[in-house]
This record gives C-alpha cells, sequence and structure tokens, in this order.
C-alpha cells in the first residue's frame, strides 16, 4: 500500500481524522476534498466526550490536552414545579465524567495536525465516483466551476449524514438502506456566558451539566469553552416538530441558523414557556436566531463499512441518536481502527475486511444504544414529577443497559 493515492471525501472531524490515520497507516499521496470553501471551524457548538474515551483517544494520538475544554463531573436533573419560576425542582444527581468542548477548536486541532503532504483541497464537491477492485475514479467540481476526473487507490468516504459515498457501498444490496427519520427534532443553540445576568451566571459556578426534562422530551445544557476565551453555554432541546411544520423530513436534511420556519421559532418559545422552568426557558430565549439551529434526528448503520476500494467513516457510516454522547467520539475511533487495520497488513483487501468486520458491529450497536435512549428520553418519557434519585437511577440503568454511553472502549 506504500505509495498508493487515497482520497478522503469530506474534511471534517472523520475526515481530518481518516487523512492522518492514512498517512500514519503509510498511504503515499492523501488528498482532502471539502466541499466548504475555507475554514470550517465557525459551525461551532459543543460536544462532549467521556473521560475515558479522551484518555483512549489521546494515547493512541488523535485527541490532546492543548485542545481548550471543560471538565463536567455531574449531571442534575430538574422537572418544572408548580408555578414554573425559578430553577425548577432536582429530581437526581449522577455522576457525568466528561469533557466539554467547542467544536471549532476541536477541529483546528484535528485540522493542524495533518500533515503538510497531504492535500487539503476545500471548495471541492465530489460529484460522482465509480469503483472496482483496483480502485476508484472521482468527479468532483472545484472552485470557479472547474471540473475534474481523477483516480485513486483507496477512498474513504467522511462526507456525513447524506453520503454520496455510502451509496456506492451499498449498492447491490437488496433492501437499499438509507437514514430513518426519529419523528423529533434537535433545537441546538451556543452563546457567551456573558449575555446571561451576573446571578443567572452565578449557577455556572457549580452547575455542570443539567438534564432538564418533561413530557416528551428534555433539553441538555453544559458549558463550552469560547473559540476566543471565555465560555459559551450550550444546549440541546429534544422533542416533537409542530404539527404545521410542513416539511417533509424523510430525506436526511437540517436546518442552519436562518432557515428556520416561523412555526419552528413559535414552538420552541412555547416548550421555552410552558415546559421548562423559568431560568432554563429564559437561557433558551437568550438564544439569537443565528445562533438557533434545527437537526432532525435518525436512525442509520451501513451494513457494511468496506468494499473494494471504498470505505465509510464517521457519520458517512453511522448516524445514531444524539443522546449517545458519542458520535465525535465513534468518528475518531473509526479513524484509529483505519490506521491499525492498515498498518496490520500489506494489502488493501485483508484491511478494509478487518476494518469492515469490526466497526459495522460498532456502528450497529451504537444505533441500538440510541433508540433505546430516545425512547427513554424523548418518545415514551415517565413521569419524571414522580421520580426521585433511586427510581430516576433505576430507570436511567435500563435505557442504558446495553451499555455504551459516551462511546464503547477501544478494542485493545
Ligand atoms: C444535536 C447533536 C449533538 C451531538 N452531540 C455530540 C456529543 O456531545 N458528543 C459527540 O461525540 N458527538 C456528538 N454529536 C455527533 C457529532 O457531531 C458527529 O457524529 C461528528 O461530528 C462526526 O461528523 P463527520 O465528520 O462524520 O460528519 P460531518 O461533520 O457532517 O462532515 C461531513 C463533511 O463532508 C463534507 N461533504 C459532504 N458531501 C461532500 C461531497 N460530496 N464532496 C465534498 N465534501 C463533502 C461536508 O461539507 C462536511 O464538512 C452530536 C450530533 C448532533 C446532531
Amino acid at each position: 500500500m506504500r505509495g498508493d493515492r487515497v482520497v478522503v471525501v469530506g474534511g471534517s472531524v472523520a475526515g481530518c481524522a481518516a487523512a492522518l490515520a492514512a498517512h500514519r497507516g503509510g498511504a503515499g499521496e492523501i488528498v482532502v476534498l471539502e466541499r466548504t470553501p475555507g475554514q470550517l471551524a465557525e459551525r461551532g457548538v459543543g460536544l462532549a466526550v467521556h473521560n475515558e474515551r479522551y484518555d483512549e483517544l489521546r494515547s493512541v494520538g488523535y485527541l490532546d490536552s492543548q485542545m481548550p475544554w471543560i471538565q463536567l463531573t455531574r449531571r442534575r436533573w430538574y422537572v418544572r414545579d408548580e408555578g414554573g419560576a425559578g430553577l425548577g425542582r432536582v429530581i437526581g444527581e449522577m455522576p457525568f465524567p466528561f469533557r466539554s468542548y467547542n467544536w471549532g477548536p476541536l477541529w483546528k486541532e484535528l485540522r493542524r495536525r495533518i500533515p503538510g503532504a497531504v492535500e487539503f483541497r476545500t471548495g471541492t464537491t465530489v460529484d460522482a465516483l465509480q469503483h472496482g477492485a483496483d480502485g476508484v475514479e472521482l468527479r468532483t467540481t472545484g472552485v470557479g466551476g472547474s471540473n475534474r476526473t481523477e483516480v485513486f487507490d483507496l477512498a474513504i468516504g467522511a462526507d456525513g449524514y447524506r453520503s454520496l459515498v455510502r451509496t456506492e457501498v451499498c449498492a447491490g444490496l437488496a433492501a437499499a438502506p438509507r437514514p430513518e427519520y426519529a419523528g423529533y427534532l434537535a433545537w441546538r443553540g451556543a452563546f457567551p456566558l456573558s449575555r446571561m445576568t451576573a446571578a443567572d451566571q452565578r449557577l455556572w459556578d457549580v452547575e455542570e451539566c443539567a438534564y432538564i426534562v418533561f413530557p416528551g422530551g428534555h433539553v441538555i445544557v453544559y458549558r463550552i469553552p469560547g473559540s476566543t476565551g471565555g465560555h459559551r453555554v450550550n444546549w440541546v432541546l429534544y422533542t416533537a416538530p409542530p404539527p404545521d411544520l410542513e416539511l417533509s423530513l424523510d430525506t436526511p436534511t437540517s436546518l442552519p441558523p436562518g432557515t428556520l420556519t416561523d412555526a419552528l421559532h413559535s414552538h420552541i418559545a412555547a416548550v421555552a414557556a410552558q415546559s421548562l422552568p423559568g431560568y432554563w426557558g429564559r437561557l433558551v430565549g437568550l438564544t439569537t436566531p443565528d445562533e438557533l439551529f434545527v437537526q432532525p434526528l435518525y436512525d442509520f448503520t451501513a451494513p457494511r463499512y468496506a468494499i473494494g476500494r471504498l470505505l465509510l467513516a464517521g457519520d458517512a457510516a453511522t448516524v445514531a441518536r444524539p443522546h449517545t454522547g458519542a458520535g465525535a467520539v465513534k468518528a475518531l475511533q473509526d479513524a484509529t481502527a483505519l490506521e491499525s487495520a492498515l498498518r496490520s497488513t500489506s494489502d488493501w483487501t485483508g484491511a478494509l475486511r478487518a476494518y469492515d468486520s469490526e466497526r459495522t458491529a460498532a456502528g450497529r450497536a451504537m444505533v441500538r444504544l440510541g433508540r433505546r435512549l430516545g425512547h427513554a428520553l424523548v418518545e415514551a418519557t415517565p413521569d419524571w414529577g414522580s421520580m426521585d434519585g433511586p427510581t430516576l437511577d433505576a430507570w436511567w440503568q435500563r435505557a442504558a443497559a446495553d451499555g455504551g454511553f459516551g462511546g464503547r472502549a477501544l478494542k485493545p
């Protein structure tokens, strides 16, 4: 494989990590094709990485302590009280050993680790690909509309939940698998902590992660580092869409800031006012329209992760509900598995077979857990108000019974 040409489609978390894996695995020439022009770093909201997964990923060189982070240690569960003012009532508390990150600096650090010899071509969209036993032919459109056809020995699809590469990997399967809409949405926002009043900010001297639960959903709130210092408040609220949505969600989509309909704006405002305790409703309301976006949730995992000279990584391969707290972790683990597979054998077929069998199973387990947690936390919520610490603990143990919350351990 040494000296061979590898292309990575997509230059986000999975793409950067996969390029690093290909480099460490001995590929001769690596090209990353990313359709977004310029830097990706401005997408920045938050994500959380379990301490144990962080330790593993740091020891194999895919994360490091230079990226700004905040250590979270516990999560408190709140319900709205009679009257709805204030913080609400705490029904339980659990350990939450996660580090919170801002997506922007995390991506920048991964991007910085890619050696200069790797060509990172932004503003380039892969329009089509064809693969055979010996290689892959890609057709691309670059900056200014220029078209190109290039041939590579291996193509890695790190092109996200609407992956084009996946279509090729799954071609020929009896039932063409496609992402399945989970029936509810994630509203997300992040804004500078300094926007809150001094009194409201005080909670964050001690509070670390809050789950504010209500019938039919919940919102998770925690702080993340700002990309240029300070802290940001990061929140994700999961619940069903308004009945008058007028948007088909069967095909995977997301609604970036500025594209939300009036119905979506009114719905989140109503949920904040009627279902959340006053403090948390106010917090959600501080988010400006250009900081607010919506992601419908989907379940999908590719029945195979590799075929011929194609392979999938990150969300292109598996989209699990974010309740698992492990999507980015899994993208990084895909890369570590790819690196090990490439190092363990000198031929592409053997390496791709090893990668396929390990990661296909990991993807299936993650989707299964995401469905279970989504059922418990959104689709069939318990009577939160009647719960206390022990009943909440027992309910969580049942919901997360499969294990894997925050990501599964890397194979030794
Ligand atoms: C609400 C929510 C909360 C989450 N919270 C967490 C969390 O707390 N912890 C965690 O670990 N994970 C979390 N995740 C998951 C995590 O964000 C993703 O799993 C992770 O970022 C992996 O992304 P990716 O690189 O595979 O895909 P993406 O980030 O979608 O990147 C795909 C890239 O491919 C490019 N691309 C696509 N098509 C083409 C093409 N044809 N040609 C060229 N380029 C192309 C795109 O422009 C994009 O840059 C969360 C996800 C959601 C939705």
